[in-house]
């Protein structure tokens, strides 16, 4: 057996890189005896609002705080209804369902993981108040579809950016080269996921693109009134101390995270360009091996994860060849979130959804994930086939 061991994700290379820095940022943190929000915080809200091309960004506890939060601001309540992918973490519903709402799930493209923008619309009933598109694996999701869908039935749109800071949308994911309403399309080209619904979600659990050392997400808006709700929500319904005015949330990024967030964000353009190139030696090293399918390489992809398919019923035999040659991989995620055993039962078949979580595979990724890295990886995946 090889002693090579491959880890589905290593950050220890990247703190290396940025060690003095951050170790600085976190110093000063300590000397200013502010923890909890403050200037430091504030600081990064504003540079992340900058960067995601946002007037607003809120710093949070998690993404999953993120979402429901956001929610709330939205004004979505119990019985509402929200559409939702089947294929996300669990967050992602758990957002919905934790505040009373129904995550209606819509099942997605197989070609982008993504929700499939033309099954939305017959998901829609007179209970429906938003749409929440998750930008899988660092994709995004057919945004101008999805807003022409959220017009015409007057429905919100809160997006799912927890693997995708930095993504932008190029329209090419859309599937709709175009049926879909130029008018709508054209001013999202270019913009950072984040910034293409009415609120954004991220998290900056340790391993997304963007990571903290420990718990933190964020919220966008360009929106002044959501914005204030979700700074009142963050901090108990309270705008001002001791006077809450709602039911709220503690729930407040920390100043040690964003001074380690700040010094990070100077590099997520380098890091994403990054994953892009490794998961481009993937594809190219994968190219024409049979039963093997590879995502699309789109220029807004930030390759959170690289994710393939593997026919064949070959999928849970491949990951065991790639973990006794001592690679890791993947399977984000076994069970599509409408067959969870939480919602059993609930909900009808979504075909395509179902058939992929029994085909994805993610392999290794990192910024700094090296092509002999990339090779041996691909090397032992098709011998293992
Ligand atoms: C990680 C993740 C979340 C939750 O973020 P946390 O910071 O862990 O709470 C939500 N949605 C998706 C798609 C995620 O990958």
């Amino acid at each position: 057996m090889s002693s090579i061991k491959i880890p589905i994700l290593d950050l220890k290379p990247q703190y290396q890189a940025i060690k003095s820095e951050i170790q600085a940022a976190i110093d000063a943190v300590l000397e200013s005896g502010q923890f909890v929000l403050g200037p430091t915080v504030a600081n990064f809200e504003a540079e992340a609002a900058r960067y995601l091309g946002v007037k607003h960004a809120i710093g949070v506890n998690s993404g999953t705080d993120a979402l429901i939060i956001g929610l709330r601001a939205l004004g979505i309540e119990a019985g509402d209804e929200v559409i939702t992918t089947c294929f996300s973490f669990f967050a992602t519903a758990e957002s919905i369902s934790n505040i009373g709402a129904k995550p209606v799930f819509v099942d997605i493209q197989a070609d982008s993981f993504n929700i499939n923008p033309d099954l939305i619309e017959a998901a829609v009933t007179a209970k429906t108040k938003a749409i929440m598109p998750v930008h899988l694996y660092g994709n995004p999701a057919a945004m101008a579809k999805i807003r022409a869908i959220a017009a015409k039935h007057n429905l919100k749109i809160i997006e799912d950016c927890a693997q995708s800071f930095g993504a932008v949308y190029k329209g090419n994911c859309d599937g709709c080269e175009d049926t879909c309403d130029d008018a709508i399309r054209q001013p999202l080209m270019g913009r950072r996921a984040g910034s293409l619904g009415d609120v954004g979600a991220f998290s900056f659990f340790p391993t997304k693109n963007l990571g903290a050392y420990g718990d933190g997400g964020l919220i966008t808006t360009d929106d002044d009134r959501l914005a204030e709700l979700a700074i009142m929500l963050r901090m108990h319904g309270s705008k001002q101390k001791y006077c809450n005015e709602m039911l709220g949330y503690n729930s407040r990024l920390d100043a040690i995270q964003a001074a380690i967030l700040q010094v990070k964000l100077h590099y997520i353009d380098l890091w994403n360009q990054q994953r892009r190139q490794v998961a481009k030696t993937y594809s190219q090293l994968l190219e024409g091996v049979a039963d093997v399918i590879t995502p699309a390489l789109s220029d807004g992809h930030v390759f959170h994860q690289y994710t393939i398919r593997i026919l064949g019923g070959k999928r849970d035999h491949v990951k065991k060849s790639l973990a006794d040659a001592g690679v890791g991989s993947m399977v984000y995620y076994p069970f599509p979130q409408d067959r969870l055993p939480i919602y059993d039962g609930q909900y009808p078949a979504n075909p395509v959804s179902d058939e992929l979580g029994k085909q994805v595979l993610s392999l290794p990724i990192w910024p700094e994930l090296s092509a002999e890295t990339s090779q041996f990886v691909v090397k032992t995946l098709r011998a293992s086939l």
